[in-house]
């Protein structure tokens, strides 16, 4: 069942939204060659203790970190650990948080140092199929309009759509209905109205769509091992038209976080 908010429920949501939105923004501009990963999962941490919210995926169904990274042939999932970046990694970031009653959920994907052409690209087309799925986030539309124009932006780019993992509502749980594949036909499923907000995430691959999860039971690879981005914003539509309620608005200069200290 679809949870329509109210206005009230998303003034509230535009909080843990632009929360998860800083924080990931953040840890972005942490990024580079030798950092842990576990540091910025410590840097989340303590982020959320900081705003008074709590990481949202973290003891999710046993899910031992704060955020999610995903580097290279990862998808999602990825637990933070010791392991270092590399220069030429990409890493996808995702992250949420619970603050006030609400989630909030992004994601993003990140060049380490220098990267190549193809990957570049490859981060560029996530970013363009959110762009364009959410182009059909508009009331009256079929809810997979948003579907097809994001594999369409995908597929036409010689890359492919991960068919296992879908975007989603969210709100007073982190995923709630409906489920929003990044593939399929168009004038499908319910239509959008007023007080829909979801997450909706791409979830894309150089190579092939088929994954494997790793035996720690979590981390998503792409099968042949190619690499893989993820962009996501918790969207919503509200009197004011469509919201990207996750998307901060950087000031010119250095990226927030980059006077941060490390975790
Ligand atoms: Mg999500």
């Amino acid at each position: 069942m679809i949870v329509y908010k109210t206005e009230a429920e998303i003034a509230r949501m535009r909080d843990s939204a632009r929360i998860t939105g800083t924080i990931l923004a953040e840890l972005g501009g942490l990024i580079q060659p030798g950092l842990r990963t576990a540091e910025l999962d410590a840097h989340a941490e303590r982020r959320c203790r900081e705003f008074g919210a709590k990481p949202a995926f973290k003891g999710y169904r046993g899910f031992p970190g704060s955020i999610c990274v995903s580097i290279n042939e990862e998808v999602i999932h990825g637990f933070p650990s010791s392991r270092k970046l590399r220069d030429g990694d990409l890493v996808s970031l995702d992250f949420g948080v619970l603050y006030g009653g609400y989630y909030g959920d992004a994601a993003r994907t990140y060049p380490v140092g220098t990267v190549g052409p193809d990957a570049l690209r490859l981060v560029r087309v996530a970013e363009e199929s959110f762009e364009n799925g959410l182009l059909r986030f508009v009331e009256g539309n079929h809810l997979s309009d948003i579907s097809h124009a994001v594999q369409t932006v995908v597929e036409s780019a010689g890359f492919s759509v991960i068919r296992s993992f879908v975007g989603h509502g969210i709100g007073q749980d982190l995923h709630e209905d409906p489920q929003l594949p990044n593939f399929g036909f168009p004038g499908r499923g319910p239509r959008i109205r007023k007080g829909l907000v979801l997450a909706i995430e791409p979830m894309i691959a150089a190579g092939r769509w088929e994954v494997d999860i790793l035996s720690d039971g979590w981390t998503a690879v792409t099968r042949d091992r190619s690499l893989a981005a993820h962009f996501e914003e918790t969207v919503a539509l509200t009197d004011r038209g469509v919201e990207v309620l996750s998307r901060i608005q950087m000031t010119a200069g250095a990226p927030a976080g980059k006077e941060l200290p490390h975790a």
